[in-house]
């Protein structure tokens, strides 16, 4: 497979056309941008390191069965993946609250959500991002019912597989988004999953050790994200 001309890029990852026509290569830099791009820094180390870990999930939630579009770990910074037709909306489960959802409901963060709650958001900076649900879905034709349905059965599915995964080494799973396309007909995960798009809280102090390190300016961002593969078994070097 060749690299071949820049698509697209992102605020987080850059995205490359290949000689195959159903495959993409994503370039994972190590800009981090908060606040709908209001905040962005270089951070050193986190491509490589937000590559592999994405990686690392990507595989487990294959060996769980669930459909992704992650082809290949292809260099430090590089993943080969399917090429989607990607769906527009932005699907959130929240195991705890904290973030979006204590602003907009004024419940304390912290608080056990049992069952965990599900959030759609469409996926327009321009709008920031706002909530929508499964009527404006279907209303505006972002995706059909039954796509609807496939990306909640998928993202509970990847809750079960990943609050484990990370009960495991000592971590709670707070929340998380995903993204889904569709690739020859079939609705599959098309996103990273990295502490840059999840909440992950240290078990037993409940110390924050993703993204929220960056948007609080709590330091030890890159460092934070390295402990956490390395709980789950992960080197970097
Ligand atoms: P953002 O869109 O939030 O700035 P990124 O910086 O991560 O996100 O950019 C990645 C871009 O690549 C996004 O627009 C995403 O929808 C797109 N993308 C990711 N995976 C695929 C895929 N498998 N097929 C097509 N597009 C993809
Ligand atoms: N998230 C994300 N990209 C977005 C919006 C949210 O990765 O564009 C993730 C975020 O990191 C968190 C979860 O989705 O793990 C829920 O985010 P929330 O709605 O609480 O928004 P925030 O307060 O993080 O902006």
């Amino acid at each position: 497979m060749e690299k071949r001309e820049e698509l697209y890029s992102g605020k987080a990852k850059s995205v490359y056309a290949t000689d195959d026509p159903d495959l993409l290569i994503l370039l994972f830099r190590n800009d981090t941008s908060a606040f709908d791009g209001r905040k962005i820094e270089q951070l050193d180390r986190k491509g490589m390191v937000n590559n592999k870990f994405n990686a690392f999930i990507m595989q487990k939630l294959e060996a769980a069965g669930i459909p992704t579009h992650f082809q290949a770990l292809l260099s430090d910074q590089e993943s080969s993946v399917k090429r989607l037709e990607m769906i527009p909306v932005e699907c959130v489960v929240r195991n705890i609250a904290a973030g979006s959802i204590c602003r907009r409901l004024g419940v304390k963060e912290g608080m056990d959500l049992d069952p965990p709650t599900f959030e759609f958001f469409l996926k327009d900076d321009a709008l920031h991002d706002p909530m929508i649900n499964e009527y404006h879905i279907n209303s505006f034709g972002w995706a059909t019912p039954d796509q609807v349905d496939k990306m909640k059965k998928l993202t509970f599915q990847v809750n079960d597989v990943l609050k484990r995964l990370f009960m495991d080494g000592g971590m709670l799973l707070v929340d998380y988004k995903l993204e889904f396309g569709v690739f020859r007909g079939q609705v599959i995960l098309g996103d990273e999953f990295t502490p840059d798009g999840c909440r992950l809280w240290d078990k037993d102090t409940r110390e924050k050790l993703d993204k929220d390190r960056f948007r609080q300016n709590l330091g030890n961002v890159v460092q934070s994200y390295e402990v956490v593969g390395r709980r789950l078994g992960l080197t970097f070097d």
